[in-house]
Formats: structure tokens, C-alpha cells, sequence
């Protein structure tokens, strides 16, 4: 598709909720853009940075026509801001964006596409709980409308076994219900049930609630998780103290500043 000139595309996170955790670049490009393309939630939450912009707000479930919109309109020589909640990069609107731009044969460089980070639901939550991403962690989605269970499984074994702090992301709707305990039994066989969990419901946004149980008790709370819902298990490692949830910087026996031989890699275990 041949570009008229002018176009651009910028894909913009708007963080977890009200515009105190925006970033001032994504306002810039919110400024900056003639049109915004996105959820139709996110575009009404972020009404008042949208101004004299066209607005085209779709549904849940119309990433690809969304992303395909909003590709036209910049090969058509319009400036486009397509917005995500949290970072448009995790489990949001730059992979439909450029799965599109591929289709097409894009250049790589017309239109150019320009992506402003956002803050995440995972930062957003740890935030929120106090201090759980200390180590190494990884975050799984939980949905398996684009990803087949089979996968998101294989997943969560590795998680699990590889002591991974986890950020749950989708983590249950009215269609999905089961899938949260099916996750928690595939944590419990590498980690003790007194693990702490961390249930983060709208985070930054009115209504938000933060309870913190451990793998043993998340049955109890599974009514309360949805989709708008971030669940974070801890390692081996991680603790709670005073209704906060934190996982040390390193593992037990490995004192900071303690000098070790890194010259040589470590034997490989047996
Ligand atoms: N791009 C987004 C993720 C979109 S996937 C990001 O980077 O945060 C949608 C999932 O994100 C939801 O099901 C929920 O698990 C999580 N989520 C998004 N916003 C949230 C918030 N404010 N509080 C808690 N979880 C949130």
C-alpha cells in the first residue's frame, strides 16, 4: 500500500488507570496525533486528553479490525494513536499493529511507528502489594481464546519449577473460571501452599482492591478475581510483613558485595 506522506502511527500506553500515571510522552502523542483508535473503555476514560481528535472506538475482541483501521488511516496520510491500558506492547495493540503492517509489506519505515511505553498492570500491582518482583519473574496470560491451553500450561509448569516470581494477566472472566485453579494447582507442585498471592483488582482506577492470601487460600478469593484482575504469586523466597508482600533481592546465602569467582561458569548439575 503506497503511503501519501504525513502518516504516522504511535502506540501509546496509558498506563493502568487515571492520568496521574499517563506519562508525559504519552500525552504528547495524544497531543500530537489527528485520530486515536482504540477499546472503547479506554478511549472514554482518557475523554478529556481527546479533544478535536476523531475517535474511533471499537469492542473487546476487535483488535485486528482496530489495528487495520488504524493502519489505513496512516497509510492515508493520517497521524493515528492507537492506546492500550497499561503498556501497549504487553498483551495489547502492538503486536495486532504490526501483524497488519507485515501483511502488508511494510518498509519499516512508512508509515513510521513510534511506541510510547506504558506502565503495566504487573508494575502497577507490585506497586500496589510493596515489593514482589525483587527476582526473576514472568508473566502469563491466562486466557486461552488467542493461546491454547495445552501452551499456557507448559507455561506455568516452567514458571513454576523455575522459581518464578508470576504476574497472572487475564486471570478469569464469565467464561473462564477455571482456569485460575487449574493454574494454582500446577503452581502448588513446586511451591508450598503458605506462598503469597497478591490480588490487585483495578489498580489506580476507582474501585481498586488489594488483598493479599497465599496458594493454599486463593480458592477462597477465586469469586472476586475477573478481568480486571492482576494476581501475582510469589517465589520460594518471597514474604509477607505488615499486610505487604516482598520478595528479598537475592536468595538466602548470597550476601551482596561478597566477592565470588565469576571467571569461570559454574558445573553443570548432574
Ligand atoms: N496492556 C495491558 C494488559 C492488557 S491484558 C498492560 O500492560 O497492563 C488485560 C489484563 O490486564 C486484565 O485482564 C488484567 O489482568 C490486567 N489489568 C489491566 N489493567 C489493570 C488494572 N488497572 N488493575 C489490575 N489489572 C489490570
Amino acid at each position: 500500500m503506497a503511503n501519501t506522506g504525513g502518516g504516522k502511527l504511535y502506540l501509546v500506553g496509558l498506563g493502568p488507570g487515571g492520568s496521574s500515571h499517563l506519562t508525559h510522552a504519552a500525552v504528547a502523542a495524544l497531543q500530537d496525533c489527528d485520530a486515536v483508535v482504540g477499546y472503547r473503555v479506554y478511549i472514554d476514560q482518557a475523554a478529556e486528553l481527546l479533544e478535536g481528535k476523531e475517535l474511533v472506538a471499537m469492542e473487546l475482541g476487535q483488535e485486528m479490525e482496530r489495528a487495520t483501521k488504524a493502519v489505513e488511516m496512516a497509510y492515508s496520510g493520517r497521524v493515528v494513536a492507537v492506546v492500550s491500558s497499561g503498556d501497549a506492547g504487553i498483551y495489547g495493540m502492538s503486536g495486532p499493529v504490526f501483524q497488519v503492517l507485515t501483511d502488508l509489506g511494510w518498509d519499516g519505515d512508512n508509515p513510521p511507528v513510534e511506541t510510547i511505553p506504558g506502565v503495566s498492570a504487573m508494575q502497577a500491582a507490585a506497586a500496589l502489594l510493596g515489593a514482589p518482583l525483587m527476582q526473576d519473574f514472568c508473566a502469563i496470560s491466562l486466557s486461552d481464546l488467542l493461546t491454547p491451553w495445552d501452551a499456557i500450561r507448559r507455561r506455568l509448569e516452567a514458571a513454576a519449577q523455575g522459581d518464578f516470581v508470576v504476574a497472572l494477566y487475564n486471570p478469569r472472566s464469565r467464561g473462564r473460571q477455571w482456569q485460575i485453579l487449574e493454574a494454582r494447582k500446577i503452581l502448588l507442585q513446586h511451591r508450598s501452599g503458605q506462598t503469597p498471592v497478591g490480588i490487585v483488582r483495578d489498580a489506580f482506577r476507582p474501585g481498586q482492591s488489594v488483598t493479599i492470601t497465599d496458594l493454599e487460600h486463593l480458592v477462597d478469593h477465586a469469586e472476586a478475581i475477573d478481568m480486571v484482575t492482576t494476581v501475582l504469586v510469589g517465589n520460594s523466597t518471597t514474604y509477607l510483613h505488615q499486610g505487604h508482600m516482598a520478595t528479598p533481592r537475592g536468595y538466602e546465602g548470597k550476601i551482596a558485595g561478597q566477592p565470588q569467582d565469576r571467571s569461570q561458569p559454574p558445573p553443570a548439575a548432574p
